[in-house]
């Protein structure tokens, strides 16, 4: 059995070989880890003990993947299209996107670089019940920490309930670590518009802040509301994109994603790549 002390042992020794990434985050508080996607070893960490046990919903971190099932399914065809209203509202709740009217129609491409609520929930009530959740294959843990919690994906019964997780809001649970696999994994494979999005919310949309000059950064923000109400922000990444060498998670209390998760993404990855 494990005691606490070998918990933390552990998880104190894989802090100690990788390097310390504090010096990235400023006063804000949280974690941050940077792997090598060659040799899946820990390059840096912040806090590893939040990485490995800081359980949280993924929020907009969650829509290539969402989208991503919806094209693999053939149930979001590639060249289709929605205005955004801007407003909406789920369960209630408040999910008004928060990037600025663009003119055009949202695509696949441009709903992940602007984060756009409305074309994820529109396209997931597409999704049969269940559907999801078995198309996300994300690991329950990363496997780069002594003692992680696991992370938890339940299947989404009716139609809000499966808008509410392609936007990472219900039904899914992950920690930092967790997320970090998930998008190592999303590294190996993603293409197309899935790739196409992540490029493009560095490039222009959420998570320009992370981006890295002579370096394409491909990654995704997101922030969401724990049950104690605190704010906490996302940035999940990989670069290069199109050859990545490196996966990183930010995750962090703050604003938004945008704002505060997406410029430690950048200033660790910009150290990386100097
Ligand atoms: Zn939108």
């Amino acid at each position: 059995m494990l005691t606490r002390r070998s918990v933390l042992g552990m998880l104190v020794g894989a802090a100690l070989r990788a390097a310390p990434l504090e010096r990235f985050f400023g006063a804000a508080h949280g974690t941050a880890v940077l792997l090598d996607l060659k040799t899946h070893k820990v390059l840096g960490v912040h806090q590893p003990e939040l990485a490995a046990r800081w359980l949280l919903p993924p929020g907009s971190t969650m829509k290539p993947f969402s989208v991503g099932a919806l094209l693999d399914s053939g149930k979001l065809r590639p060249g289709e299209q929605i205005p955004c209203p801007i407003k909406l509202t789920l369960a209630g709740r408040s999910f008004t996107c928060s990037h600025p009217p663009t003119g055009v129609p949202m695509r696949a491409d441009s709903a992940i670089a602007y984060s756009c609520n409305n074309f994820v929930a529109h396209f997931a009530k597409r999704f049969e019940a269940g559907e999801l959740a078995r198309a996300l294959k994300f690991p329950a843990t990363s496997g780069l920490f002594g003692d992680e919690v696991a992370g938890r994906v339940q299947p989404a019964g009716d139609i809000v309930e499966r808008q509410l997780q392609a936007i990472g809001e219900a039904d899914v649970l992950v920690t930092p670590a967790g997320l970090l696999a998930a998008y190592a994994a999303l590294a190996t494979r993603a293409g197309g518009l899935v790739l196409d999005g992540l490029e493009g919310s560095v490039e222009y949309g959420t998570s320009q802040l992370a981006a890295v000059p002579g370096v394409k950064v491909a990654g995704k923000t997101g922030t969401v509301v724990d049950r104690n109400g605190t704010h906490i922000v996302w940035f999940a990444g990989f670069a290069p994109s199109r050859s990545p060498e490196v996966a990183v998670v930010v995750t962090a209390q703050g604003r938004s994603g945008a704002i505060d998760a997406a410029p430690i993404a950048g200033r660790i990855l910009a150290e990386r790549f100097k």
